[in-house]
């Protein structure tokens, strides 16, 4: 059974809203909290949203060898410490990444037995919009990330499962039929 699920996609899409609602239907399933060099936004908690980290700690623990994944985004690093998921596989406990496409390309590679959904919007001038109205970015910043998004919507066909991001009911019920056939249970909780 696969333990280890990607959600991968652009920005803005969201994938953090659909974990959350995945997270209430199966409670098994534990978050990894991934390290990242940009600084935490209102209401963000070291060691709960991210791990806050300075670049150049960021860059010792590339050397050192601690991250499954790390991928360079819209000019800040983000990665997935080994110490994340080390546990969990081990003692089958399922665990689900939030990351976005060329962390999950690593992932893919380096677990081959993750399973990966890719989240796509339906439709790049929704996306701007859901970008410009999360309020947490300024203007430079959406522009940054929706030009990432470009490049990333190519990659969609590279996942195993596609999931649009339409109406939110529809896609977390999605998520949670492909969920419930890896995990080999219907969602506990609704
Ligand atoms: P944000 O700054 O909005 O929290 O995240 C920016 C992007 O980085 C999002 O697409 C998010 O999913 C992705 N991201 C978050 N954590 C990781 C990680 O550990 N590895 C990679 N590769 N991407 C991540």
């Amino acid at each position: 059974m696969a333990r280890v699920f990607v959600i991968t996609g652009p920005s803005g899409v969201g994938k953090g809203t659909l974990i959350r609602g995945l997270m209430q239907r199966f409670p098994e399933l534990e978050l990894s909290v991934s390290a990242t060099t940009r600084g935490p936004r209102a209401g963000e908690r070291d060691g709960v949203d991210y791990y806050f980290l300075e670049p150049e700690e960021f860059e010792r623990l590339i050397a050192a060898g601690e991250f499954v994944e790390h991928a360079d985004y819209a000019g800040r690093r983000y990665g997935t410490l080994r110490s994340e998921l080390a546990d969990r596989v081990r003692t089958g406990t399922p665990v689900v990444l939030e990351i976005e496409v060329q962390g999950a390309r690593q992932v893919r590679e380096a677990m081959p037995e993750a399973v990966l959904v890719f989240i796509a919007p339906p439709s790049l001038e929704e996306l701007r919009s859901r970008l410009s109205g999360r309020a947490t970015d300024d203007e430079a910043e959406v522009e940054r990330r929706l030009r990432v998004a470009e490049g990333e919507l190519e990659a969609r066909r590279e996942f195993g499962h596609v999931v649009v991001n339409d109406r939110l009911e529809d896609a977390l019920e999605q998520l949670t039929q492909i969920l419930a056939r890896e995990l080999g249970h219907a969602p506990g909780r609704d």
